[in-house]
């Protein structure tokens, strides 16, 4: 072993500098010009115009680009990918694929988030038995490439799961892939044992879908005080308005999907601060979706009607004051690598009325503030990580093209595309 690395070389290797044509202020939501970032190892540690580069300082010139933070995506399954054709997908997850061959799918799904410039993911279930801890862990060792992860572990969630149809006399099977809760103290210990096995956040579901059944009240805020005790954040899938209502009336932090929301209970999530991650299929994706599916039965009025729905809830909840959170839900095969899919969330918010600046920040500032992290994450600063992308083309009047033409990704300082 060389002990005797003379250290004002190795520092120097360790600073890098980006000339960033175009900056985004993801907190202010603004866009800079001509700024310029230090790294040291995986930190930023100055953003400024009057920045001094030594000579030989390694440069990396993004002055032909906009660059921004990693983008994050709030909700991904990455060790699930359904098919439109499959009618037991969940069968062929829990007794056909097995943990050894879906971890290592994931894995690949992984990457593909990178790649297009995700350099964070919330994980949020369907990922069998802590999967999702065991490739997070992986990833942050560097065994294998992804972005970072947020993970939430099984589904906490009531008697039956999301699996429909299954005879009751295999009904284990089902606690392979959720946590299921049949009392306030099943609730509380539930928390603890996901605490234990490495989960970031804590995942319920408010309603269910296709079983119908759900959480009380209760069980759901005995939950919340739990992972509150530990400091971690609960965020509800919740798709109609009461399961809504009793998500926020127990005290969580986030609602996914939401596609029925009244403007009372908005305006109740905006009062609470709880965050609304609107999980919304893009035009493009939809049209992807009827070809695989064959589906030719007037196509224009059957996107147009879930559109408006979409757009309507979008628009009421900024009106009403409620944060956007971006988050995917991409579990679902478009024949496309999952991360390009994901991407068309952001192209989904434009479809709904939102600005591109105000998109990026809910993809970057206020997902990291969702999870307290944003003075590390989703954001270009002095002690932030070096998570930072750049987009060839123009933000503001080309955005659904330019946000599919990534031409750097870094993570913690390393480069993973560089075009
Ligand atoms: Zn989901």
């Amino acid at each position: 072993m060389l002990l005797s690395i003379n250290s004002s070389i190795a520092q120097s290797d360790d600073v890098t500098y980006i000339k960033a044509g175009r900056l985004f202020d993801s907190e202010n939501e603004k866009i800079l010009s001509n700024f310029i970032i230090k790294i040291e190892r995986n930190r930023i540690t100055e953003v400024g115009k009057n920045i001094s580069i030594p000579t030989d300082a390694k440069i990396i010139d993004l002055s032909g680009f906009t660059v921004m933070p990693g983008l994050i995506d709030g909700h991904t399954h990455l060790m699930t990918l359904d098919d439109f054709n499959n009618d037991q997908p969940m069968a062929d997850k829990l007794l056909f694929e097995g943990d050894a061959l879906r971890v290592l799918r994931g894995s690949k799904r992984a990457k593909s988030w990178l790649e297009n410039g995700f350099t964070t993911v919330r994980d949020l279930g369907d990922s069998g038995p802590f999967l999702d801890v065991a490739l997070k862990r992986a990833i942050n060792e560097g065994t294998v490439v992804g972005p970072r992860m947020f993970v939430s572990g099984p589904i906490i969630i009531s008697e039956g799961g999301q699996v429909a149809g299954l005879m009751n006399k295999y009904r284990d099977v089902i606690s392979d892939e959720y946590t299921i809760v049949r009392s306030v103290d099943d609730a509380i210990n539930a928390v603890r044992v996901h605490v234990n096995n490495g989960a970031d956040i804590i995942k319920i579901c408010a309603n269910n879908s296709p079983n119908n059944t759900s959480l009380t009240i209760d069980e759901m805020n005995a939950i919340v005080k739990m992972a509150h005790r530990y400091d971690k954040k609960v965020t509800a899938h919740a798709t109609n308005d009461l399961a809504v209502w009793e998500a926020v009336t127990a005290g969580v932090d986030g609602i996914e999907h939401g596609y029925q929301i009244s403007d009372t209970t908005l305006t109740f999530m905006a009062k609470k601060g709880v965050v609304l991650v609107p999980t919304d299929i893009s035009e493009p994706l939809f049209h992807k979706l009827y070809d695989i599916i064959d589906f030719e039965w007037d196509r224009e009025k059957n996107m147009k009607r879930a559109k408006d729905r979409y757009k309507d809830r979008l628009q009421r909840a900024i009106k009403a004051g409620v944060t956007i959170v971006t988050g995917s839900d991409n579990y679902l095969n478009f024949e496309m690598p999952q991360g390009e899919a994901a991407k068309n969330i952001l192209v989904a918010y434009q479809e709904e009325g939102m600005k591109p600046l105000q998109i990026l920040s809910s993809s970057t500032y206020l997902s990291a503030k969702f999870m307290d992290k944003e003075n590390e994450l989703g954001i270009i600063k002095k002690g932030a990580f070096a998570d930072i992308i750049a987009v060839k083309g123009d933000i503001d009047n080309d955005f659904s093209n330019t946000i599919f033409n990534v031409v750097f990704v870094m993570k913690n300082g390393e480069i993973y595309v560089e075009k």
